[in-house]
This record gives structure tokens, sequence and C-alpha cells, in this order.
């Protein structure tokens, strides 16, 4: 029985599902689903592949995941060939197989083995897949929420598979997550000879100065479960057209800003420009927000999840909210809690992504434990 979750990460690893191409995982989930009863309805817009599948009545809990991957990089770098998931010494590796096809057959096989035990359980069951959390997310989980918000749909636990655990399974899950801008500026100068230096403005000079205070800015203190706001300076750049006599007339940079629920969007940009007023710095600014913070507080759903992980790992997951932004942003719109909890993510996004085999069994008992202490 324990090889089935094994068989299945298999087979969706082996599709090379590169946002947001799904290229039939979804379909095979789907059949699988339809198998014990689950009511399937596919949601494709464009290019992306969303399906929101459901059984039972009343209380409802959603398994909330992503069938693409990311590119596998540079290829001559793995060991394994990404797309053909090997097996050595009880670690399973491919590209996705953390991020998150692992915990996506966890979930689905959970769900089978609970529903062939308890065929009469309350509750309903979930599920809401994408195939594009890796790339823009344009048509993927953001629309599929709107539409269920639009028919009333209510979600009292929603679980999302994404990898959090750090150092061992459990370790880490996650509540919320912060928001990221990003924000580019551009600083005027006044183009000339570098020889007549009082002729013109060095907008690398003006610059220095205020990007040596804006590396140090803090917006916020954070929160129990939010660090501070961090803003990291990501590109710099100046003199496009470069001859060795010339002081350039502008300089452009890029920054990205994480930050927590306890700042804004606004307060950010308030704050950058004050800075670039300090410094008598003509400026432009165009910004984008990505993604806005979202937090659930610990409620009864954190708590049946840390227990079910602590039953099978003797661990008390700590309650998180770094790392990227999540599908889960969308939730707080419909869903009353969230918890992400998945796979080790030591190796996602990387070559020689990989995951423990035992990790994989864990996580399907871990999800079939919160099932029955919700449901029976
Ligand atoms: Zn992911």
């Amino acid at each position: 029985m324990c090889t089935k979750v094994v068989n299945l990460t298999q087979k969706l690893v082996n599709i090379p599902s590169i946002s947001p191409k799904d290229l039939g995982c979804q379909e095979i989930l789907i059949k699988r689903l339809q198998l014990c009863g689950f009511y399937v309805e596919r949601i494709n817009l464009n290019d992306t592949n969303n399906f929101w599948a459901w059984r039972g009545y009343g209380k409802t809990i959603t398994f909330l995941g992503h069938t693409d991957v990311v590119p596998a990089g540079n290829i001559l770098d793995w060991n394994t060939s990404p797309f053909l998931s090997t097996i050595k010494n009880g670690v399973l590796f491919g590209r996705g197989v953390a991020d998150m096809k692992g915990s996506i057959a966890a979930m689905v096989i959970a769900v089978e083995n609970f529903i062939k035990k308890n065929p009469n359980h309350y509750g309903r069951i979930s599920f809401l897949i994408t195939s594009d959390e890796e790339s823009t997310g344009k048509n993927g989980i953001k629309k599929v929420i709107s539409l269920l918000k639009k028919r009333k749909e209510i979600i009292d636990y929603c679980l999302v598979g994404e990898p959090t655990s750090e150092k061992k399974l459990g370790d880490c899950i996650k509540n919320g997550r912060r928001g990221s801008l990003s924000i580019d500026l551009i600083i005027y100068g006044k183009q000339g000879h570098a020889a007549y230096p009082e002729l013109s403005i060095n907008p690398i000079h003006i610059s220095v100065p205020f990007l040596a205070e804006l590396s140090t800015l803090s917006f916020d203190n954070g929160n129990d479960f939010f660090i501070p706001t961090t803003l990291q300076i990501l590109k710099v750049s100046s003199g496009k057209n470069y001859v060795t006599n010339m002081i350039p007339g502008d300089l452009s940079i890029s920054l990205n800003v994480r930050f927590s629920p306890l700042s804004t969007e606004r307060n950010i940009i308030h704050v950058i420009k004050s800075l670039l007023k300090k410094y008598f710095i003509r400026y432009s600014i165009h910004w984008t927000c990505y993604a806005k913070p979202f937090f659930f507080s610990p409620d009864v759903f954190c708590d049946i999840v840390t227990k079910s992980i602590y039953r099978f790992t003797n661990v008390n997951p700590a309650i998180k909210t770094n790392g990227g932004t999540s599908d889960g942003r969308f939730m707080i719109n419909v869903a009353n809690q969230m918890v992400e909890f998945g796979l080790l993510n030591a190796t996602i996004h990387q070559v020689n992504e990989c995951i423990s085999i035992k990790d994989l069994f864990t996580l399907q008992n871990i999800y079939f434990d919160l099932l029955s202490r919700l449901f029976l």
C-alpha cells in the first residue's frame, strides 16, 4: 500500500510540467479522485489548468497545490535526469518532487485511504489545484478563488502543501507570508565631461549616501509572527552609453521589499521618497506590488496540524511566515483557517531536487491523521 504514494509522485515528476503547463498531471489526479466519488470541475483558463474537486457536505477542508514546476536549470549539473524520477538509497530525485508533486501525491493517497476506511465521514473534502503557481499566477488560484467567492463557497480549513519543512519534516509550518514590493527608481543628474565635473551632476555620486542610508532603513520592528520588513537593492546601473570621458546623466536602481502586515505599500514608498528628498535627489519612481502580506491567526486547524505532525515525527513545528509568497495569500478571501505544511524545502528550485521517501510516507500519514481528527 505504501508504494502507491511513491508511484504517483514518480508519475507526476516524469511529466515535465514547466510552469504554467500541466501536460496531463491534473488528469491523473482527477481520474483517481473521481474513482473515489469526487465531483470535479475543470477550470482551464488560457494556458493554465485548474480544477476544483469536492466530496461530502458541511465543514470543508481544501487541499491546495500546484502541478507546475520551475525549469530544470543546467541539466549537466544534475546527477539524474530531472524529469525521469530516480530513487537512490531511499531518496527520490526529480524536478518538482519537493515543490510540490510529492505532497500532492501524499494528499491524494491520504484522501483515497481515508475515504476507503471511512466512506461515511463527516464534512467535505476538496482539492484546489493549479498549474500556475511558479510563473505569473495570472490564471491560477487567484481567478478560481474569485469564482468560488462569487458562489459563496466557504472553506473552513485550507491545507497548502508547499514545502515548509526546513531541517526535519514537520519542523516548520506557515500561517502567513510577507508581501513583495518591487520598486524601480531613476535618479537624474546632469550629463557632462569627466574633466569638468563642476558643470555636471554625477548621479552615481549623489546616490551613494542615499543608497547607504537606504540599505539600513527600518520600516517596522516585526512582531511574534513576522520578522521586520526588509529591503534589498537588486540592481544599480548607469552609463548606458559609457565612454571614458563622460559623466552619465542618470542612474537606475531596482529594489525589492519583503514586507510584513505592519507596513503598507504606501508607507514604504513614502519613507523612500522622504529619503530622496533629504538628499535633494531628482528622481522618478515606479512600483509594483506582487503580493500583499497575509496572516491567519493560529487556531483550531493549526492545533490539529501540529498534533498530527507531533504524532508521527515527535517534532513540535515552529509557526512561521518567512520565505517567498505562496498561493495561500489568495485564500484569505474564502478560507477561515489556513496552514501550509509540506516536505523539506532544502533543495527546491535547485539542481538535484530531492526528498526522502520516508518523509513522503510520513507526510501521507500526517495528512490522513488530520483528516481523522477533523472528520471522525
Ligand atoms: Zn511551490
